[in-house]
């Protein structure tokens, strides 16, 4: 469905669900909003799958309001969709079938941060930089940082990870518990502070990856880390991008602690160099961020030298100052924005595989092979520590026969993951739009997968059409 089509999507609600709008309405007064825009941008997110608006958009302030808005939506079984800052990327927040939006926005805050136990309790409103800011007289920080300002509800329920999920892990190792509203209105809290648990079904890592069809996030409890005595970042130009992950899956499988490890491609950097105002060489890059003591710092970056030295990288341009080292991530993590300019007026479709390390080379390889038969113009990056690349395709949205053709190159490019062993997404999560690789990937799993949203979720209400199919 278009942007033209559903404009007027909620002018056939059912009596029953016209009647909830009109309650949840009155209930909620200037936070409930119906708007054309607000419904466009809550069903519009960053990404290439066309808009579908929900009926309305409800900023609600507490459990006990999520409560209530679950509780009025399931009698006209009207869908809801939880909505943390929209930039997520497989059409996640579209509502197929209408629906209340719940937005985020006014529950951000900070209830606890626990020093000594390096934890901290959130509401799911709040965005990462939000929390970085907030943690940073602490001395201690949350290391999940994916290049867009998500809030920390989006990024559970999407198993988000980004550039320091190689060393410290992702949103499934980093969530302690969550206080989730369940589609029969009960409030569960999936777990205690404790570092570990052996105490039942692990209903944590249901919900987190989730995406909102299971439960509603209302609270966090993280974990958190101590900022390292010493930090150095760094790059290193690769005459090959073989050459490049070869040195990454080396410096891995040797122990080496390193922190951040993003493959650029010559395109990528090109975009960055113009976007961010750097000025790297336009050859395959290596990203790095070491973490720890003085000397464990240097011993890295020693071995990681002759590591990469004996697959044609170097030399190791370092960073040491804050401001130095910023301006270098903020660039990895705008890169984003920076492709975009490589192809003005078109946008991105964005690929995410993430195969075993082993076979990293092959993939990436294979992957860029087929970019250049396909011509498209397409920065490739990756989280490569962790096995995981993206390919940013621009494509004219205009063109039907484009978007065709990108279609088939991403189809292409999770077949060749999944036949290495890997899978068709690393971190952004399935949304609508790798919901068609979900059988592939999982086989007999998926019916697994349709019974818990079924014992969850009996009326189909939360965030209807995502992750599995119900009939
Ligand atoms: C430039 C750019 C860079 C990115 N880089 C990365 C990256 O490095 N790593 C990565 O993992 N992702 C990345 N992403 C994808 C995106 O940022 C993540 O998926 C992020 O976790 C989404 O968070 P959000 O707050 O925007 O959630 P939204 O997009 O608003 O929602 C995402 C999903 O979570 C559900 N949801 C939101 N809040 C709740 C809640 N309180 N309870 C239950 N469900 C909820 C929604 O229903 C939806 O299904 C990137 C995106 C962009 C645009």
């Amino acid at each position: 469905m278009t942007t033209a089509d559903t404009k007027f999507a909620n002018d056939n609600l059912s009596a029953d669900r016209a009647a909830t709008l009109t309650a949840l309405k009155e209930r909620f007064g200037s936070r409930y909003a119906d708007s054309f825009s607000l419904r466009e941008q809550h069903g519009h997110t960053t990404t290439w799958i066309p808009n579908q608006p929900p009926d309305a958009v409800i900023f609600p302030e507490s459990t006990d309001e999520v409560v209530e808005i679950v509780n009025l939506c399931r009698k006209s079984r009207t869908p809801i969709i939880p909505f943390g800052v929209g930039t997520s990327l497989e059409g996640h927040l579209n509502a197929p079938s209408g629906g209340v939006c719940l937005d985020f926005a006014r529950m951000k805050r900070v209830l606890a941060v626990n020093a000594d136990d390096m934890d901290c309790q959130v509401e799911p409103g709040i965005t990462r930089k939000e929390l970085e800011s907030h943690l940073r007289d602490t001395g201690l920080f949350f290391p999940v940082d994916p290049g867009a300002d998500a809030t920390l509800g989006g990024m559970a329920a999407t198993r988000a990870s980004g550039t320091m999920a190689v060393r410290y892990g992702t949103m499934r190792e980093l969530v302690l518990s969550l206080t989730v509203v369940m589609a029969d209105g009960s409030v569960v809290r999936t777990g205690r502070r404790a570092r570990k648990s052996s105490a039942g079904y692990d209903l944590t890592h249901l919900m987190v990856g989730s995406e909102g069809t299971l439960g509603i996030i209302t609270g966090l409890t993280l974990r958190l880390f101590g900022i390292p005595e010493t930090i150095l970042s760094a790059v290193c130009p690769f005459k090959t991008l073989d050459g490049a992950c070869r040195t990454v899956a080396s410096a891995i499988q040797l122990g080496l602690g390193l922190a951040r490890i993003e493959l650029l491609d010559p395109l990528s950097i090109k975009a960055v160099n113009a976007y961010s105002k750097l000025s790297l060489p336009e050859v395959p890059t290596l990203f790095l961020e070491f973490h720890g003591t003085r000397a464990g710092t240097q011993e890295q970056v020693e071995i990681f030298k002759e590591l990469a030295a004996a697959e044609g990288g170097g030399p190791l341009d370092w960073a040491e100052k804050p401001e130095e080292r910023n301006k270098l991530w903020q660039a990895r993590h705008d890169l984003y924005w920076a492709g975009l300019g490589l192809r003005p007026g078109a946008k991105a479709f964005v690929t995410d595989v993430c195969v075993p390390l082993s076979r990293l080379a092959e993939c990436v390889d294979e992957t860029y092979r087929d970019i250049e038969k396909a011509g498209f113009i397409a920065p490739v990056v990756g989280h490569v520590g962790d096995g995981n690349f993206h390919v940013m395709v621009l494509v004219d949205m205009e063109s039907a026969e484009e978007i065709a053709k990108v279609d088939a190159f991403n189809d292409r490019v999770v077949e060749r993951a999944l036949k290495m062993g890997g899978t068709c997404t690393g971190e952004h999560g399935v949304g609508t739009g790798k919901m068609k690789f979900l059988g592939k990937e999982h086989g007999t799993g998926v019916a697994v997968m349709v019974a818990i949203k079924k014992a969850l979720d009996p009326d189909n209400l939360l965030n209807p059409g995502k992750i599995v199919a119900l009939p």
